[in-house]
């Protein structure tokens, strides 16, 4: 953590079953990654609170006088019944066949318990829950100590039973922590109550602790082990350190930009900029006009632009990066418009190329992926290291194998708002004689601000709201499959729509197994099939470049009537002849991505459908999803809506990455005012003392970063 480390091995501090245990199912072999696990909240002994807010099923400590132990018999089969209470509360706790409970447990015990609560005629029990025996009943053999399962992992410790006592009862608050099957919240705060004693004080990492909170130590210490004062405070500065973590990168990184240098590019009269914008078959919107010139003026300073344009799903973000890319173009320059996918690549290319054409403006577009045979690529190649190539289109691959440039003075990245630090920072060693090129990253789906800030806190950020004028509407119903008249209708409707001359798309979200794209073709193209008579094409991620491109081409053409395929299709595709879509198993996608495959219908001059299929059930938080699709096309809205259904980790890109999530407490959508705070504060560290930020930063590993690059 930023300006913290404590690399010691747990083997040597824990005993070296509970070290395996944690290392085994928690992956933590460090003292800082263990104290960093932190409790997913507290629980306060015997807390009414607690139990009355805990529903079926939850994971619940009561700690408790046991005031009547009987022992039932049914037949051969025996059952303790005991009650057990605190102060004025109560729980049952039922045993089946256990003679050691009903041996041990009697009345006047004094016992932990932590299981599953249920509720018989709304009454709390635990059925056959953990125990832990801190005082034996006074006509009991027990003589304290006993129990079972995840408490008496406790005694690993070779604590006394008095210790565990002050540990567990003593405690105000008790830390729950996240745990797996095999490892229990119980076993963890041993584990982490063990490592703090063994743990010095914290020297403060920031030299002094940020006004009005704790000193990192106390709130180390504190998350855990909480006194009466509660564990807020200690969350808070804890909050703090890890926000000042990412603003402290995006501060140095905003330092850094501005001393390095690009290639100024002013606006030409008369260039091939001004004849685009002259000759384009329409209007800009006065967002595009907006946007364009904003970006006009970035380019012709040696500031390198570092700008996120964020539009909704055909908000024509594409024609405002070629008027931007023209303009680069036009000062004898390079571009790179990197897309996320070869099928967006390629569509990319001819997009570009048809505009241009249809405008008589005269720039070589080349286009660049992995999938070219090896002729076709080394003849781009060059011309992308001669210069000859004026403007450069792949995916972002591009720039991880480090294709050089002859003379790069703008990348354009598409549809990737998680093209994060990391990618980026490899940009900057494509340009030429120390210049770095200026980078526009475009995506259609917005990231609040407190995101931006934290992700993005290095950009300039455009957005773009308004859609083309003429821009169709597009019809979105929610269709339950368990209806088969429904079905049976969607048949008709497609084929309804292919007979009035348009074009279908429908989405499947697999290419194997039961339901997937490849079954689904088949079946519906096969002899009998309900789409035998009609062309129909297949399109999924393992075909190769050259049969997507095919395919994309045909359907583009017009001489496929059904496209079936997975979401490649997502983005960027556009066939304004296409006027219908079917998801099938909508519920399997999420909000933003609906509305992205959404956004390839409704781009034409014809109304649009797009009929939602789903299994899910009515009020589910599936079914939820989808209504929300279909009640509004405003990308803006969406975007916020699917943020309640997500985690972070999924919109910092952290979460498939497979790295721990890097962050533990701070929520990047509610905590607001810390991410405002420690924003100001790292500009200030950076501005008064660089050298300082540096050191911390640099102590700091940022999952998606790495360490921050010093130099
Ligand atoms: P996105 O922002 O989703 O990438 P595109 O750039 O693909 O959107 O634009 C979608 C479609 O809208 C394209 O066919 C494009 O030519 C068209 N378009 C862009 N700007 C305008 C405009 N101002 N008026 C009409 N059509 C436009
Ligand atoms: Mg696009």
């Amino acid at each position: 953590m930023l300006g913290w480390q404590d690399p010691r091995e747990l083997i040597e501090v824990l005993p070296h079953k509970e070290a395996q245990a944690i290392q085994k199912n928690l992956g933590y072999r460090t003292v800082a990654e263990l104290l960093e696990h932190y409790p997913r909240r507290y629980s306060r002994h015997g807390d009414i609170g607690d139990l009355e807010h805990a529903t079926e099923g939850d994971t619940i400590t009561f700690l408790g006088t046991v005031t009547s132990a009987q022992v039932l018999r049914t037949g051969r089969k025996t059952r303790l019944q005991l009650r057990v209470a605190h102060e004025t509360r109560s729980l049952s706790v039922t045993y089946f066949q256990s003679s050691y409970a009903q041996r041990v447990l009697s009345e006047g015990a004094v016992v932990m318990f932590a299981g599953r609560l249920s509720f018989f005629r709304h009454a709390p029990q635990l059925v056959q829950p953990n125990f832990y025996i801190l005082q034996p009943g006074p006509h009991s053999s027990a003589r304290g100590g006993e129990g079972t399962g995840i408490l008496k992992a406790i005694a690993a410790y070779g604590s006394s039973a008095s210790h565990i006592k002050q540990q567990l009862l003593d405690r105000e608050y008790l830390p729950i922590y996240p745990a797996t099957a095999k490892l229990a919240s119980w076993r963890i705060m041993a584990a982490i109550h063990h490592v703090l004693e063994k743990t010095p004080p914290i020297p403060e990492p920031l030299g002094t602790p940020p006004a009005g909170l704790p000193e990192f130590d106390a709130a180390i210490r504190g998350v855990h082990e909480p006194g009466e004062e509660g564990p807020d405070r200690y969350i808070e500065r804890l909050k703090y350190h890890e926000a000042l973590a990412l603003a402290l990168v995006m501060a140095l990184r905003r330092a850094d930009n501005q001393r390095r240098r690009a290639p100024q590019c002013p606006r030409k009269d008369g260039g091939r900029q001004e004849q685009l914008a002259q000759h384009l078959p329409f209007e800009l919107t006065r967002g595009q006009r907006d946007v364009v010139s904003e970006i006009s003026t970035d380019l012709a300073t040696d500031t390198p632009m570092s700008r996120l344009l964020q539009g909704d799903v055909g908000s024509g973000k594409t024609v405002v990066a070629l008027l931007a890319m023209l303009q680069v173009v036009d000062s004898g320059r390079q571009c790179a418009l990197l897309a996320p996918t070869e099928v967006l690549a390629t569509q990319h290319a001819r997009s570009l190329l048809s505009l241009l054409n249809q405008c008589g403006v005269a720039a070589s577009v080349v286009v660049l992926s992995g999938s070219m045979s090896t002729a076709a690529k080394r003849e781009s190649l060059l011309a992308v290291i001669s210069g000859q190539a004026d403007i450069v289109v792949g995916t972002h691959a591009l720039i991880q194998d480090g294709v050089e440039f002859f003379d790069l003075g703008l990348v354009v990245v598409d549809e990737q708002h998680r093209f994060g630090v990391e990618q980026r920072d490899r940009l900057r060693n494509q340009g030429r004689d120390d210049l770095i090129p200026h980078v526009l990253v475009m995506t259609a789906t917005p990231i609040p601000r407190t995101i931006a800030m934290t992700v993005f806190g290095d950009l300039s950020i455009s957005n773009l709201r308004e859609l083309p004028r003429g821009r169709q509407l597009i019809q979105t119903t929610v269709v339950p499959v368990e209806r088969t008249s429904w079905l049976a209708r969607v048949d008709e409707r497609i084929r309804e729509e292919v007979a009035a001359g348009r074009q279908v798309y429908i989405v499947c979200p697999r290419i194997d197994n039961d339901g997937g794209v490849v079954d689904y073709y088949h079946a519906v193209t096969g002899p009998g099939g309900v789409f035998a008579d009609l062309s129909v094409g297949l399109l999924h991620g393992r075909l190769s470049g050259e049969e997507k491109d095919l395919v994309m081409r045909r359907f583009h053409r017009g001489d496929l009537d059904i496209l079936i395929a997975t979401t490649v299709i997502e983005v960027g595709v556009d066939v304004p002849n296409a006027t219908m879509m079917v998801i099938r198993e909508a519920e399997n996608f999420g909000i933003s991505q609906l509305h992205q495959l959404r956004g390839r219908v409704g781009r034409g001059s014809h109304e649009s459908l797009c009929l939602l299929l789903t299994e899910a059930e009515v009020g589910s938080p599936a079914h939820q999803r989808l209504l929300a699709v279909q009640s509004t096309t405003d990308g803006f809205l969406l975007a916020e809506e699917d943020l309640r259904f997500r985690e972070e980790g999924d919109v910092l890109g952290t979460r498939q990455s497979g790295h721990t999530r890097s962050l533990k407490l701070l929520s990047l959508l509610s905590d607001v005012q810390i991410i405002q705070r420690t924003h100001k504060d790292a500009a200030r560290l950076v501005k008064d003392d660089k050298s300082t930020a540096l050191r911390l930063a640099a102590q700091d590993y940022h999952p998606d970063y790495g360490y921050l690059d010093k130099s």
